[in-house]
Protein backbone atom coordinates (compact mmCIF):
# COMPACT_ATOMS: atom_id res chain seq x y z
CA UNK A 1 0.00 0.00 0.00
CA UNK A 2 1.35 4.02 -1.13
CA UNK A 3 -1.04 5.20 1.45
CA UNK A 4 -0.34 6.59 4.63
CA UNK A 5 -2.56 8.97 7.07
CA UNK A 6 -4.92 8.91 4.53
CA UNK A 7 -2.10 10.64 1.79
CA UNK A 8 -1.64 9.27 -1.84
CA UNK A 9 2.46 10.36 -1.65
CA UNK A 10 2.64 8.69 -5.44
CA UNK A 11 0.16 12.15 -6.06
CA UNK A 12 1.79 15.33 -5.28
CA UNK A 13 -1.13 18.11 -5.72
CA UNK A 14 -0.94 21.62 -4.50
CA UNK A 15 -4.73 22.31 -5.43
CA UNK A 16 -5.75 23.08 -1.69
CA UNK A 17 -9.45 24.07 -2.92
CA UNK A 18 -10.18 20.52 -4.23
CA UNK A 19 -11.69 18.54 -1.76
CA UNK A 20 -9.70 15.42 -2.23
CA UNK A 21 -6.16 17.65 -1.55
CA UNK A 22 -4.57 16.57 2.19
CA UNK A 23 -4.55 20.02 3.67
CA UNK A 24 -1.56 19.73 5.78
CA UNK A 25 0.80 18.24 2.61
CA UNK A 26 0.65 18.95 -0.69
CA UNK A 27 -0.81 15.29 -1.93
CA UNK A 28 -3.98 13.86 -2.91
CA UNK A 29 -6.38 11.87 -0.96
CA UNK A 30 -7.48 9.37 -3.54
CA UNK A 31 -6.52 6.14 -4.55
CA UNK A 32 -6.16 7.33 -8.37
CA UNK A 33 -6.84 10.10 -10.30
CA UNK A 34 -8.14 11.05 -13.93
CA UNK A 35 -6.11 13.49 -15.81
CA UNK A 36 -6.60 14.75 -19.58
CA UNK A 37 -6.17 18.17 -21.40
CA UNK A 38 -8.46 20.15 -22.94
CA UNK A 39 -6.48 21.00 -25.53
CA UNK A 40 -6.81 19.52 -28.87
CA UNK A 41 -2.77 19.57 -28.98
CA UNK A 42 -1.56 20.29 -25.77
CA UNK A 43 2.36 22.32 -25.47
CA UNK A 44 3.08 22.80 -21.77
CA UNK A 45 1.72 21.67 -18.39
CA UNK A 46 -1.23 24.43 -18.45
CA UNK A 47 -2.68 22.24 -21.06
CA UNK A 48 -3.67 19.56 -19.01
CA UNK A 49 -6.20 19.00 -16.05
CA UNK A 50 -6.94 16.70 -13.19
CA UNK A 51 -10.50 15.66 -14.22
CA UNK A 52 -10.74 14.08 -11.03
CA UNK A 53 -11.23 17.85 -9.01
CA UNK A 54 -14.07 18.85 -7.50
CA UNK A 55 -14.30 21.75 -5.29
CA UNK A 56 -13.71 21.34 -1.47
CA UNK A 57 -16.83 24.22 -0.57
CA UNK A 58 -19.28 22.49 -3.81
CA UNK A 59 -22.67 21.88 -2.29
CA UNK A 60 -22.22 24.56 0.79
CA UNK A 61 -24.69 27.26 1.09
CA UNK A 62 -23.24 30.77 0.91
S1 LIG B 1 -8.31 15.00 -7.15
FE1 LIG B 1 -6.81 16.03 -8.46
S2 LIG B 1 -6.94 18.20 -7.92
FE2 LIG B 1 -7.91 17.02 -6.30
S3 LIG B 1 -6.32 16.69 -4.75
FE3 LIG B 1 -6.34 14.91 -6.10
S4 LIG B 1 -4.82 15.37 -7.68
FE4 LIG B 1 -5.33 17.29 -6.67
Amino acid sequence: MFHDNNVNRCIHCSVKDCKYHNGDENYCTLDSINVASHEKNPTDESCVDCRSFECRNSGMMS
